[in-house]
């Protein structure tokens, strides 16, 4: 069922408009970007459609193909962050929250949402939600709030209402990504810059493996994750890890004691580099010489970040045993999905050895997807 279908079934046959926002995958600079640090997140080809109108009622009326229950509905005035369990209309009312915050003002809206991004899987079906209704709520409002905005308001729902402390890369990749290309953010610089990534051009593709698992601590870890760099950070006098240049980083960890607190910044500032290198192979179009700065990025994720899990280090290995370029895991980590680089006359074979190793370990069978660099948040 379409956005549109939904939101006839569910609200009657009134006109509606229509508008998506995709997931993505990060390409590299992972955990970096609540660092300051420097990300290269693509928009996929997977994306979340919304589809709605105001209404007189003052109450935001939500609904979503993904899930089973009926229409949930707040009156205007009640759109107010609160203690208790996370629900998927958070995300939704927290973007209605932060532009009311931003100092628009909102009515009663009719949503419904549907969506091809996998839910949990490492893609960003949160970011995804969250850009698309930004963009549908302030357009039918009559705001014309920039891409850029979006992301940061996205952002600041799924912080505050939402209550997971994240970082701005998956929105400001689901906002502003354009076909094509890879988006190179500098979160402390503020500069987004969009470089070709045209892997079929060098005849490679970029394979996600989803690997179905999804690890209970996700969430938990990722806010010690980040108070570990803020921790450090302070002992080191800096206001954020991206201050520590990649030929500081031995000095830096030279002043710290702790053993995890030294790891966790190794992660940091080592990936920050890894960023700028396979920015630099990107802008001389040499998409194949990125490879063993992705495996180098997993092995710091995996052993100093520690957010890796044993169904990513598997997808890892076997994509790499079997003729992958690089690969990595992508997003927060603790489950989620893997990406390979790999040659396409390969790929078939990194698919088929990627699925050999679940099955030999009795694991739930991965998803593999191709994936190419898809735009950001529009108005359909
Ligand atoms: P990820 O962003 O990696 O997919 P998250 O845990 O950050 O995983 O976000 C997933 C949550 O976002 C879901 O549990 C749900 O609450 C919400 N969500 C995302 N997409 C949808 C959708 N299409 N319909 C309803 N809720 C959704
Ligand atoms: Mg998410």
């Amino acid at each position: 069922m379409s956005a549109g279908d939904l939101f006839r079934s569910a609200f009657g046959s009134g006109a509606f408009s229509e508008f998506s926002a995709p997931g993505r995958v990060n390409l590299i600079g992972e955990h970096t970007d609540y660092n300051n640090g420097l990300v290269l997140p693509f928009a996929i080809d997977a994306r979340t459609h919304v589809a709605l109108s105001r209404n007189d009622l003052g109450e935001v009326r939500v609904v979503s193909a993904q899930r089973p229950e009926q229409i949930r509905s707040l009156r205007v005035g009640e759109i107010q962050p609160s203690e208790g369990d996370v629900d998927w209309t958070d995300y939704v009312y927290g973007v209605f929250w932060a532009l009311t915050q931003s100092g628009r003002t909102l009515g009663g809206v009719d949503l419904a949402v549907d969506s091809n991004v996998p839910v949990g899987a490492g893609l960003s079906s949160s970011a995804a939600l969250e850009c698309a209704v930004g963009l549908a709520l302030s357009t039918v409002h009559g705001y014309d709030v920039p891409l850029p905005e979006i992301a940061r308001l996205a952002q600041r729902a799924e912080n505050v209402y939402v209550g997971m402390p994240c970082g701005l890369m998956d929105q400001m990749a689901s906002a502003t990504c354009q076909a094509g290309s890879v988006l190179f953010f500098d979160v402390g610089a503020d500069t987004c810059e969009n470089i070709p990534f045209d892997t079929a051009a060098s005849g490679l593709s970029v394979l996600v493996i989803d690997t179905k698992a999804h690890h209970e601590l996700a969430d938990g870890e990722y806010a010690k994750r980040r108070a570990s760099c803020e921790q450090a950070a302070a002992q080191l006098g800096l206001k954020s890890l991206r201050d520590i240049e990649f030929d500081g980083l031995a000095d830096a960890l030279s002043r710290l004691d702790d053993d995890v607190l030294i790891r966790r910044v190794r992660h940091i500032v080592t990936e920050n580099e890894r960023v700028r290198t396979v920015v630099g192979y990107l802008r001389q179009g040499a998409v194949s010489s990125i490879g063993p700065d992705l495996t180098a990025s997993h092995v710091s994720l995996r052993d100093d970040f520690e957010v890796s899990a044993e169904e990513l280090d598997i997808a890892v290995d076997a994509a790499l045993s079997s003729g992958a370029l690089g690969a990595r895991m992508t997003g927060g980590g603790f489950g989620g999905s893997v990406i390979a680089l790999v040659p396409e006359s390969v790929a078939a074979a990194v698919t088929d050895a990627v699925l050999a190793a679940f099955a030999a370990r009795s694991l739930t069978t991965p998803v593999v997807r191709t994936v190419a660099p898809a735009t950001g948040a529009r108005a359909d």
